[in-house]
């Protein structure tokens, strides 16, 4: 039977940590976000980094630009922020629409100020092993395991998805924690040949209940990153048929309350990060 990691539990120890660090430091962290457009769900995740923030003492600033706002524009806020000598953190909430550049966008954004991590240069930093802003959804995932004591180090961590924002983070940080590392895609073929071999499974796919008892190894650690709403009872599942598997491995993360609160607990660090780098 599994031990369940709860991600919920641990994301909230972190945001208390962080208050804490924040009072005692003196430091004075400050977010802004830039939203584009309209999106309902942006919105919507827009207002929990809020909340987020003000729990732990993040002063949070909100640009929100209508859908037609040039390229120019937006660029020159991203300039205009990265001068702020009293902005931590720049976040730009994507998606953004489809005529502006978002990967110029995300080169833009101050490497120092970068707190999601997408800007090249931090994504190089990863690469080499330096200390660098990680994306929030990976940087979660090694959180969890570090708080759970789950060994890395010559283990064998299978990643189901390659996506820049979560897959190839994570195969990057589990190489530096001398994991062997297995990246498998919609183009892998006899998937579960790989995942079987996992001591330690992440899947990042979106495909409801997609992994199942049989694709897993006796004793495997498994990471659901997946957050997928089924069509029929609205409920939220992640890519693992967790009842199926919860028996034969020895650690496993529920959606929701597992990945997901990591997410913006380590988008706080972050932020919290770049004030005491600037400090
Ligand atoms: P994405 O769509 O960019 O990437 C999905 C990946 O899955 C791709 O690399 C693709 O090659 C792979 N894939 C698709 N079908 C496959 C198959 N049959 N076999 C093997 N691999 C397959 O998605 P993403 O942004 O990386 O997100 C993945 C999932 O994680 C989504 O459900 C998303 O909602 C969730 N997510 C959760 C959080 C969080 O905070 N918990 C954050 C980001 C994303």
């Amino acid at each position: 039977m599994a031990k369940i990691i709860k991600g919920k539990e641990i994301a909230k120890k972190i945001r208390q940590e962080l208050k804490q660090e924040v009072v005692e430091k003196n430091l004075k962290p400050k977010l802004s976000v830039i939203m584009v457009g309209n999106d309902e769900a942006s919105k919507i995740y827009v207002r929990n980094k809020n909340r987020a923030c003000e729990e732990i003492g993040i002063e949070f600033e909100e640009h929100l630009l209508p859908e037609e706002t040039s390229m120019e524009e937006l660029l020159g806020l991203i300039e205009k922020l990265n001068n702020d000598e009293t902005v931590s953190g720049i976040l730009l909430q994507s998606p953004i629409p489809r005529h502006l550049n978002i990967k110029k966008a995300f080169e833009t954004i101050s490497p120092k100020k970068d707190v999601d991590g997408f800007n090249p240069v931090n994504i190089g930093r990863l690469e080499i092993g330096e200390p660098t802003f990680v994306s929030c959804t990976p940087f979660g995932v090694l959180k969890m395991l570090k708080e759970e004591k789950i060994e890395i180090e010559g283990k064998t961590a299978v990643v189901i998805g390659r996506s820049n924002i979560v897959g190839k983070p994570l195969i990057q940080l589990l190489l530096n924690k001398n994991a062997t590392v297995v990246v498998t895609h919609s183009k892998t073929k006899n998937l579960e040949q790989y995942t079987k071999q996992a001591d330690i499974l992440i899947s990042a796919v979106g495909k409801p209940k997609f992994i199942k008892k049989d694709m897993v190894k006796e004793g495997a650690v498994i990471i659901d990153v997946g957050i997928n709403r089924l069509q029929d009872t609205k409920k939220i599942v992640g890519d693992v048929d967790f009842e199926d598997v919860f028996e034969k491995v020895s650690y496993i993360t529920p959606v929701p309350g597992g990945v997901g609160p990591m997410t913006i607990a380590m988008l706080m660090h972050n932020v919290v990060t770049a004030a005491k780098n600037k400090s």
